[in-house]
């Protein structure tokens, strides 16, 4: 009896192979990109598993949250055990389960002020699963200063809605706002530190199933941009919008206005690779004095606070912390409890106190890309050496 030799027939099966048979995919594309996501809820859950599965790359995912137990009925990347963990953490840990292939990290970071415009540089583009308007408007305004796509999504109940925002000529986020949206927009951020840490725990009814459809269509959109030399139509200024009651969907095409104020951009950046930790506005001063001549002033990414004054015993305390990241604890007076009066700075020329401290310790975001300005013109400084801290140094 003659021995049988084992068949071995290549089918040039992997992971990607039925992805691939899309005429206009690319997958060697996908492995390298980068993508941001913005928020690990009930649509980032859906929205990392969807990039996972699709060999994206490199993923950076970023919330400031925890997983509670009333999480888990939205997201399939927690489990009991998270209950507690940071959800970067967990989802992080879930992405890598479920495809080895991608490299993912995370910052347990608010987008709207520990979030550096470097990281919206390093991403081709960014993916939101965010509740709140106002996080919604810091990452519009972040993406347009450096160039960035991003694709928002909204859900409530049955109804989801799934845009795109194209800088630079495109309409931007702000553009979809009513004049009473700015106003509510403006009146929340002017009514104090208490009130605005209430504000960013929203709660909205939401399902797995309408956060399924709106990121699906979202991931999708992505696809898109990442492929843009197949020339795919797409959502860019535009929003889709399905009601899962009715079956009712249809799409919204945004006006760009001109007078919008968020459709700044800065213009020439230059890498460093300096890092919050270590550096101060002084180094960041040093790297601009190369591109730069005559009187350099450094614009501040928000207010820096100087100075924090009690309203009912007068004391006062110099107090150096970019405003955004000053809680409501720091502001209340040691001595009375009531909220102080900060006194603000919005430029730095070098000589003040704060300029030697490090710009972690000043409440800077991570990455940042830091403003210079003379009459020589104006260039951005990256505070690349954060990604290294981000990383771990393996990217
Ligand atoms: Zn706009
Ligand atoms: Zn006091």
């Amino acid at each position: 009896m003659t021995e049988r030799q084992p068949i071995t027939i290549d089918t040039g099966e992997d992971r990607y192979s039925r992805l691939r048979m899309i005429p206009w995919w690319d997958q060697e594309l996908l492995s390298r990109s980068k993508v941001m996501v913005v928020g690990a809820g009930a649509l980032g859950n859906e929205i990392i598993k969807n990039l996972a599965l699709l060999g994206v790359g490199n993923v950076l995912i970023v919330d400031f949250d925890r997983v509670e137990l009333a999480n888990l009925s939205r997201s399939v990347l927690y489990s009991e055990s998270d209950e507690g963990v940071s959800k970067v953490h967990a989802a992080v840990a879930a992405a890598r389960r479920l495809n080895p292939d991608c490299r993912v990290a995370g910052l347990d970071a608010d987008v709207t002020r520990e979030v550096g415009l470097g990281l919206f540089r390093w991403a081709d583009v960014v993916i939101c699963g965010l509740d709140s308007r106002e996080a919604r408007l810091a990452v519009n305004q972040n993406c347009w200063k450096v160039g960035r796509a991003w694709v928002d999504g909204a859900t409530e109940s049955f109804q989801g809605v799934a845009r795109v925002f194209t800088p630079p000529d495109g309409p931007c986020y702000e553009c979809t706002l009513g004049e009473r949206d700015i106003q509510l927009l403006e009146a929340r951020n002017s009514c104090g530190f208490i009130a605005r840490e209430a504000y960013r725990q929203g709660r909205t009814p939401t399902t797995p199933t309408t956060s399924a459809i709106v990121a699906g269509i979202q991931v999708q959109e992505a696809l898109k941009i990442l492929h843009k030399d197949a020339h795919l139509s797409g959502l860019s200024g535009k929003g889709f919008f399905i009601d899962g009651i009715t079956l009712d969907s249809f799409i919204i095409e945004y006006v760009r206005r001109e007078d919008c104020l968020s459709h700044e951009s800065i213009g020439r950046i230059i890498d460093t690779d300096l890092s919050s930790r270590t550096a101060s506005l002084l180094d960041v001063r040093a790297v601009a004095e190369r591109y730069l001549e005559g009187e350099i002033v450094i614009e501040l990414p928000s207010e820096m606070v100087t100075n924090l004054t009690c309203g009912v015993c007068h004391s006062a305390e110099p107090f150096y912390r970019l405003l955004p990241s000053i809680s409501a604890d720091d502001a209340l007076c040691p001595h009375c409890g009531v909220e102080r009066v900060p006194e603000v700075e919005t430029q730095s020329r070098g000589d003040e106190p704060y300029a030697r401290m490090s710009l972690e310790s000043l409440g800077f975001p991570v990455m940042d890309v830091i403003t210079a300005r003379s009459t020589s013109g104006e260039v951005g400084i990256e505070i690349g050496g954060d990604w290294q801290t981000l990383t771990g140094g393996a990217w």
